[in-house]
């Protein structure tokens, strides 16, 4: 597995996948790697002959009052996970090199990234989706996989490759579990135990939330949502961000549950630290 610290070195690992014609897939990250990011690279490797994956927590994506300066970070594990998942190149930018003196320049992907996410944490989904062109153009893969998890950002960069013709194709893949429902996090070392517990009811509000609506169909996103506020309904310490239903393409509110079409997304916050989810209905 080759490391590429800087621009010229990874340009001069991608010059030798290049002459042979490989496919290269793109897998980018902001590392402190656990199975969900490895599953992508899995994914990664059905699709194209050579995987890259790049870990850089991107400053351009946190608000001034988030958790960019204590982001957890572990890059020794993080290589020793990649080797073992056969790994072909790690690209470990520095912010510089992303970001050099005299950047300033901002892609923005306006209505998908409004609403959810974007509404708690506005710049957000312009700091992703900058990052996000940048490392295509400095990989150039023909494909890239972007994890369910974080479904607002799959829909964001979609739309960033289908409005600027951009030669690469979106893969998404489905969100990776604890064996207890919990959706897999680098935030989740944040947690302390009890917090831990209280987290999980994120999972299963969804999770209730999704078989109210099998149960009655055209279920209304305000009995969706009561559903979902009552697994906080006793719960010290935790603060539900927003709970959102919507057309899962365009991200637009629904009224009511329609069979296919319903994304149901959350964040919460459990104590200081964020962590959303969302399932399909
Ligand atoms: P991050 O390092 O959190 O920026 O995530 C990098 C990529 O991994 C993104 O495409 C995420 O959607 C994806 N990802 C993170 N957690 C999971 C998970 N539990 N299951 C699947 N994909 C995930």
């Amino acid at each position: 597995m080759k490391i590429a610290r800087t621009k010229a070195a990874l340009s001069r690992a991608l010059e030798a996948f290049g002459r042979d014609g490989e496919r290269v897939a793109l897998v980018p990250t902001m590392g402190c790697l656990h199975a969900g990011h490895l599953s992508l690279v899995t994914r990664a490797q059905k699709h194209a002959d050579r995987v890259v994956v790049s870990v850089f927590v991107n400053p351009m994506q946190f608000g001034p009052a988030e958790d960019l300066s204590r982001y957890p970070r572990d890059v020794k594990g993080d290589l020793a996970k990649l080797k073992s998942a056969g790994v072909d190149l790690v690209f470990l930018p520095r912010v510089q090199d992303i970001y050099p003196a005299g950047f300033q320049s901002k892609v923005l992907v306006s209505d998908l990234s409004r609403g959810l996410c974007g509404t708690a944490r506005p710049g957000h989904f312009d700091g992703v989706a900058t990052v996000v062109l940048k490392l295509f153009n400095l990989v150039r893969p023909r494909i890239a996989v972007f994890g369910e998890k974080d479904w607002q950002q799959l829909q964001v960069i979609r739309a960033l490759v289908r409005d600027l013709e951009v030669p690469v194709k979106i893969v998404g893949a489905p969100i990776v579990r604890e064996p207890d429902g919990l959706a897999m996090s680098s935030r989740n070392v944040y947690l302390s135990r009890d917090e831990r517990a209280l987290a999980l009811g994120l999972s299963r509000g969804l999770r209730r939330v999704a078989k109210a609506c099998q149960a009655t169909p055209g279920l209304s996103s305000a009995a969706a949502r009561k559903i979902f506020l009552g697994e906080f309904a006793a719960a010290k310490n935790v603060r539900v961000d927003y709970f959102s239903c919507v057309e899962c393409n365009t991200l637009l509110p629904l009224q009511k549950h329609v069979a296919g079409k319903t994304l149901f997304a959350a964040a919460v916050f459990i104590g200081k630290t964020r962590l959303i989810d969302n399932i399909r209905a």
